[in-house]
């Protein structure tokens, strides 16, 4: 069976910048094309709904909506936790990431907002929330999955496998 477009259950490899506000936040550029099991919640879906169909070679603008990239920003997403919540050795300051278990143990991330006297504000908002993300797209290959990737819902490659 040959791949001749984008759709669920194929493995896309693609080149991409991504703009925010006229800014160039992140690019394919130097690091080779980011690949992608698709159907899988991989990337933002307002950018895969708008890649299905797309043959190799093809390149195309996609502007993405907050609600179908990183969200609204929510002016409520922030909340205040004691210091004395934290491991005594976490290293806390202003624009540090960290992963929060919230009541159901769902992993989180947040940042550190601000910190002022033993209290931390944590911004659960996406770094990216509320933003008009402009991409720039093309198609080099496509390829079926192996049944790991498949079992794993994600692609296995140097560099871009996380769990
Ligand atoms: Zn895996």
């Amino acid at each position: 069976m040959s791949i001749d477009s984008v759709k669920d259950g194929v493995v896309v490899s693609m080149e991409y910048t991504l703009h925010v506000d006229g800014e160039l936040l992140d690019s394919s550029d130097g690091q080779g094309p980011l690949q992608f099991l698709v159907g899988y919640g991989n990337i933002i879906p307002g950018l895969e709904d708008e890649m299905m169909g797309m043959k190799i070679g093809d390149s195309k603008k996609v502007v993405v909506q907050p609600a179908d990239g990183y969200g609204e920003f929510e002016e409520d997403a922030f909340m205040d936790v004691p210091r004395d919540q934290f491991p005594q050795d976490m290293k806390l300051e202003e624009g540090v990431e960290l992963t929060v278990r919230d009541n159901e143990d769902n992993a989180r991330m947040a940042r550190v907002d601000r910190i002022e006297g033993d209290t931390v504000t944590l911004n659960f908002n996406h770094p990216l929330a509320g933003d008009e993300l402009h991409f720039y797209v093309r198609v080099v290959s496509l390829r079926e999955p192996n049944e790991e990737e498949l079992a794993h819902g994600h692609v296995h490659e140097d560099g871009h496998h996380h769990h």
